[in-house]
């Protein structure tokens, strides 16, 4: 793919607008020599096309992760001018507000690897999981109207959680301005007896350690050490958040139309950013949204419940703080420089998450004068990596670093071609205990299929996107 490619420096390559015929702006893909051997012509044509948007500023971008997704591809960063620009829920993706976020502990490594076996079976049974899962818990109408507008900050003050939780998330657990009236009701139906559930395949809970520290002042701002256990959620919005995507995508569809907007794919449907139509999408997006930052601080709160039984002692005791939780699938209305001005924009994150640099009165004061922990999960076999917002996050990318390593295969070829059972023996044989609802779920989440984590996390690193704080290890996995 790299002949029509313009090499800016080691890890920054451009689609030069000739590429295409309607790109308003440059594609700009970060990724190394080595990683560029992970990304097809259908991936650069998927960044070409965003960049055919009206209103897209700077570049359409494609982060190390980067592979193709529904319209926009997934490690996509897209800003859109206010006023001549749109909102599009491809550039969200259907699970909005996806996220990750990273408890701590006080145990080490050693207080849990010989218990995996018993930590991991008890809360793959007290965390529901799979893909249409629905749980013991149970909300009301009422409750869930709350979740939809408070998110965690709900969550925890219906008795989820502990007051530091929402402090140090994403945008303090919830975004303001979710509408529930822009919500419809099949949305609710599906979300309300999917709330507290893991979900399926990708999304994970894994105990880990930290086994290499890269940044000393950082980790001790993150209260992080080597040897030090930690525990990852993965999780989205669920069913609430797909018929959100679904039902607003249908009304994006006839926007098109509506206001006669040139998008190369219909996946890419959108409307003006000041519109109805997008507006009712951004609020009904925000609710998913809240609804996946309460449905993460629920699981978080089981997870406690679970170490607490199992170690007899309570979340102060065994440290189990949150680090930080951040949102890989989402659209933001912030401030950015653009050509040397300040204004306001929308950002689209699919598969990206936001990486503010240290001083930016967004990341949680305890965090400020180190820069925002960015939090990029690997595999079920290889490591995650805490990194830190880096200084060029903000001219570079809009404040953006990847997401995860991002697949290398499809979820179906993998499914053919690997065996769960013995992917699953040769992890124990690593000393990672790994349980799922099924086999094949294994299979399409081998670690042979992602790219490798150090490559990608290397990329942003190099770039001064994200710096690398930690690298964790997985010792036991839950997948849904
Ligand atoms: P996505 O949100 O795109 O489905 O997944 C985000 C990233 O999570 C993937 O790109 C992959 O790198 C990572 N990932 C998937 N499964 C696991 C897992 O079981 N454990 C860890 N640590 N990371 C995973
Ligand atoms: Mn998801
Ligand atoms: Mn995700």
């Amino acid at each position: 793919v790299t002949e029509e490619l313009t090499r800016v420096n080691d890890n920054i390559w451009d689609i030069p607008t000739s590429h295409a015929y309607g790109m308003n702006v440059p594609g700009r893909l970060f990724l190394s020599e080595k990683l560029m051997g992970t990304i097809d012509k259908e991936t650069v044509n998927q960044v070409a096309n965003v960049a055919m948007l009206p209103g897209i500023l700077d570049y359409s971008m494609a982060m190390p992760d980067v592979h193709l997704g529904y319209g926009f591809t997934i490690g996509g960063v897209a800003a859109f001018d206010e006023e001549e620009g749109v909102i599009s829920p491809g550039g969200v993706g259907f699970d909005i507000n996806c996220g990750v976020r990273l408890m701590k502990t006080n145990l080490l490594k050693e207080d849990a690897t010989p218990h995996m076996k018993i930590l991991t079976e008890n809360l793959f049974k007290k965390i529901p999981s799979g893909v249409g899962s629905k749980g013991e818990f149970k909300v009301t109408d009422t409750e869930l109207t709350e979740a939809f507008l408070h998110g965690s900050q709900w969550a925890v003050e219906a008795g989820y959680g502990i007051e530091s939780d929402t402090k140090n998330c994403e945008s303090y657990g919830f975004m303001e301005g979710g509408n529930p009236d822009t919500v419809g009701t099949k949305a609710r139906k599906r979300g309300r007896p999917q709330f507290g559930t893991l979900g399926s395949g990708n999304h994970f809970l894994e105990i880990q350690y930290v086994d290499k520290i890269y940044d000393p002042v950082a980790a001790a701002a993150y209260g992080l050490e080597e040897g030090q256990v930690t525990v990852m959620i993965h999780c989205g919005s669920r069913g609430a958040g797909h018929q959100i995507c679904t039902d607003h995508l249908q009304t994006l569809n006839q926007a098109v139309k509506k206001y006669k907007i040139n998008v190369p794919d219909m996946q890419l449907a959108c409307a003006p950013a000041k519109s109805k139509e997008a507006q009712d999408y951004f609020d009904a997006m925000k609710c998913g949204a809240n609804y996946a930052w309460a449905n993460r601080q629920i699981i978080m709160h089981w997870t406690r419940e679970v170490f607490e039984q199992f170690y007899g002692k309570d979340t102060d005791a065994l440290g189990m703080e949150l680090l930080y939780d951040v949102a890989h699938n989402v659209a933001k209305y912030e401030t950015h420089e653009v050509d040397g001005k300040k204004q306001d924009v929308y950002v689209h994150r699919k598969g990206a998450t936001r990486a503010f640099p240290a001083g930016h009165p967004e990341v949680p004061q305890q965090y400020r004068d180190v820069g925002q922990p960015v939090l990029i999960p690997g595999s079920m076999g290889t490591p995650s990596f805490v990194l830190k917002g880096g200084p060029n996050s903000m001219s570079l990318s809009f404040g953006s670093a990847c997401h995860g390593a991002g697949r290398l295969m499809g979820r179906g070829k993998a499914k053919g071609s690997m065996n769960g059972e013995a992917i699953q023996e040769e992890l124990a044989r690593q000393g990672i205990t790994v349980r799922a609802e099924k086999a094949s779920v294994i299979a399409e989440e081998a670690p042979s299929v992602y790219k490798n984590s150090d490559d990608v996390v290397d990329v942003v690193d190099s770039l001064g996107i994200a710096q690398k704080v930690a690298r964790l290890i997985p010792i036991g996995v839950i997948k849904g």
